[in-house]
């Protein structure tokens, strides 16, 4: 009961909160650099490859590569906490910036059924997960503060 009033950590910087109209639209953007064509994430005032300050939300191409998977065994916040473990996947688009994405098959970033059924979707799906090496699409979404995340889809 006291699980759905639960909320993720909603602080964003001021450049990273002008995802959210993105998110709202399911559309991926990131900064691009109009100088040197670059994506650039995390958010910043200047493109990190040339320095440029011309930055513009651009639509970015959404496939990549895991890096890393991380399975977060403990958590200090209490909405990640009653939903453990919860995977978190470091992805290198093909489109150059490193992300950081939940994976798709949290059901903390989707509409589900009760807390024992996603119990048990979680222990089906939690091995059919991403993993290192695996190809993922990504998407831009609202979680459930109504902050911008990046959430990857494993590609089969
Ligand atoms: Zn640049």
């Amino acid at each position: 009961m006291a699980d759905s009033k639960l909320l993720p950590p909603a602080k964003r910087t001021n450049l990273g909160a002008q995802l959210k109209p993105f998110a709202e639209q399911g559309e991926l953007r990131l900064q691009q650099c109009s100088s040197c064509q670059q994506f650039v994430y995390p958010p910043r005032e200047v493109c990190g490859h040339c320095l440029s300050g011309d930055l513009s939300w651009e639509v970015c191409p959404a496939e990549g590569q895991v890096l890393a998977r991380v399975d977060l065994h403990n958590s200090f916040e209490p909405f990640y906490a009653a939903q453990l473990p919860w995977v978190l996947l470091s992805v290198k688009l093909d489109a150059g910036p490193v992300v950081y994405a939940h994976s798709s098959s949290h059901s903390g970033l989707e509409d589900s059924g009760s807390e024992v059924e996603t119990l048990e979707i979680e222990a089906l799906e939690i091995e059919s997960i991403a993993n290192s090496g695996d190809r993922v699409e990504l998407t831009l979404q609202l979680d459930e503060a109504a902050a911008p995340v990046f959430v990857a889809q494993p590609l089969k």
